[in-house]
């Protein structure tokens, strides 16, 4: 007669089950919760906008980039644990929605609009929006020059909202999936400005080496954030932390001089640097 299996050999896997058990549980919620079980934190960013989020050879740099290192370190993350995601204008709040990343670092205004889906931490940064011309243009000179122009924004973005609410029946507006299509517009004549943030349009400027130039003349003021998955407020005050103590301690000083080496811009000292204390509650 078969004998059954004897209850010292149930005991040993019912004990092995519950030790794997145990040791995958930890695994899953280990830091804070904020990462894959892999150990592995996954971080929204541009991957075209020079001198905050670009990609470089497989390397990515900016400022946006610098901002993520430091939240990540803090986080208890390696740089060799981030998982760096484009996160292009339209895609953000589904990005965090769906769960595709932790947080985003990449240009991303707060605005109520936005935080009816997701949420914020920060302010880390604050720009304004701005225009972007080629290098001769005579007849632009700010936004009240913009009467019978054809401009570039880009999709999903507070930029292209903004133009439809101030400009909507003046100018004719062109909208692009990244602001890098916008300059290459501009250089062909398509359009007779490219608007968005004055520290995205420094970087292109920069990049299109005095071929195109910042108007310099900011009509709004955008309060960068950085975006996580809605009512995460445990999250959000240790990503504040984090950039409180990026102030504090000259580091973000020191990523915005970097990142702007070369480039014909400085952060308006008037908001600048700011105080985080968005999404806590
Ligand atoms: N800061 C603006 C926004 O969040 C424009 C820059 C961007 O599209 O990332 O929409």
């Amino acid at each position: 007669m078969k004998k059954p299996l004897s209850i010292a050999v149930k005991r040993m896997l019912r004990r092995g089950m519950a030790a794997l058990c145990a040791f995958a549980c930890v695994f899953a919620v280990s830091a804070c919760g904020a990462d894959d079980a892999d150990g592995r934190i996954r971080i929204g960013i541009k991957f075209d906008q020079p001198g905050l989020g670009f990609k470089k050879n497989g390397t990515y740099v900016g400022f946006d980039v610098d901002v993520a290192k430091y939240i990540a370190r803090k986080l208890g993350y390696s740089e060799d644990q981030i998982v760096w995601k484009e996160a292009p204008s339209k895609q953000r709040e589904a990005m965090l929605q769906n769960g595709d990343v932790d947080f985003i670092v990449a240009t991303y205004s707060i605005t109520d609009e936005r935080k009816r889906v997701v949420s914020f931490a920060g302010p880390y940064f604050v720009a304004g929006q701005d225009l972007l011309v080629r290098k001769d243009e005579k007849g632009i000179d700010g936004p009240e020059d913009l009467n019978g122009k054809r401009l570039c924004s880009v999709t999903g973005s507070t930029s292209a909202v903004t133009v439809k609410e101030k400009f909507a029946n003046e100018v004719q507006l062109m909208e692009q999936p990244g602001y890098a299509e916008c300059a290459t517009a501009l250089f062909s004549g398509i359009v007779d400005a490219v608007t968005t943030d004055d520290i995205i349009l420094a970087g292109l400027a920069s990049a299109s080496r005095g071929r195109l130039r910042v108007v310099g003349k900011p009509f709004t003021q955008e309060y960068y954030g950085v975006g996580i998955k809605k009512g995460n407020t445990k999250l959000a005050r240790n990503i504040n932390n984090a950039i409180s103590e990026m102030i504090k301690d000259g580091s973000w000083k020191r990523a915005i001089a970097d990142n702007t080496k070369g480039v014909d811009y400085t952060p308006d000292a008037k908001y600048n640097p700011p105080k985080p204390k968005e999404g806590e509650k």
